[in-house]
């Protein structure tokens, strides 16, 4: 039996932010438009209303991806030099996952677990777009610790679902008992490894963490990557005892 580490991706490894920051900048200057921290929170505040809206079957992902931009073209200064909407936005999707950004401390973690855990093996479990998962991982190098990248897009199924997990299961052809759930996220991670009756570490906690951790039924915490590692050197002791 291996040591399966279940990775959640965004804010637990890659910054996901960082990534979308830096490639709305480089487009919309490519495209002869103004850029600025401004625009980014009009385009995260606007882009988080229209995905309500999609979730709530509102409008359809093509409408998203035309709206969010059309509207971010009005918010800058320039006269756009590419005006359809749809290729802005698939240049906005390709240099994001050519961009990818490592969490300071992420890369040494995994090097570590590779080096002092025994039969560990590491997989990352994700919700969204493949390109943009696989992409982002690839441009930074940490593909070569990966086994395995389970992401939402080609399952058909999302965290935090029981079916999503037991994909998960069926894959890897292991007991959950020889599972570790790792995120950031209390509504996908941690309900997710509650749902699977999989053991949990919610990382980089906040708010009221002691309530959560009932509610969820979360079994560790990690402040830190030094914590994180600590918490799966400790969980790898035990299953093998
Ligand atoms: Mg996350």
């Amino acid at each position: 039996m291996h040591k399966n580490l279940l990775f959640d991706l965004d804010q637990t490894l890659l910054d996901f932010h960082a990534s979308e920051y830096i490639a709305l900048g480089k487009v919309l200057r490519e495209n002869g438009l103004s850029f600025s921290d401004e625009i980014y929170h009009l385009f995260k505040a606007y882009n988080k209303s229209l995905w309500l809206e999609l979730e709530a079957g509102k409008i359809s992902r093509t409408e998203l991806f035309t709206k969010r931009f059309l509207y971010i073209f009005e918010q800058c200064e320039g006269v756009v030099t590419n005006p359809d909407p749809l290729i802005v936005n698939n240049d906005f999707i390709r240099t994001m996952s050519e961009n990818g950004v490592v969490l300071e401390g992420a890369m040494e973690l995994l090097e570590q677990i590779k080096r002092e855990i025994e039969n560990a093996r590491i997989y990352i479990i994700t919700n969204g777009a493949t390109i943009n998962a696989r992409g982002r991982i690839a441009s930074v190098g940490m593909d070569r610790f990966i086994e395995h990248l389970f992401v939402s897009e080609d399952m058909g199924v999302n965290k935090p679902s029981m079916e999503y997990f037991d994909l998960v299961l069926e894959t890897i052809k292991e007991p959950k008992e020889s599972c570790l759930v790792i995120g950031d996220s209390l509504s996908s991670d941690m309900l997710g490894a509650q749902n699977a009756s999989m053991t949990s570490v919610w990382f980089r906690p906040d708010g009221d963490i002691e309530q959560a951790r009932k509610k969820y039924d979360i079994d560790y915490t990690a402040a830190s990557f030094e914590e994180l590692f600590q918490v799966i050197r400790k969980w790898s002791i035990d299953i093998s005892v």
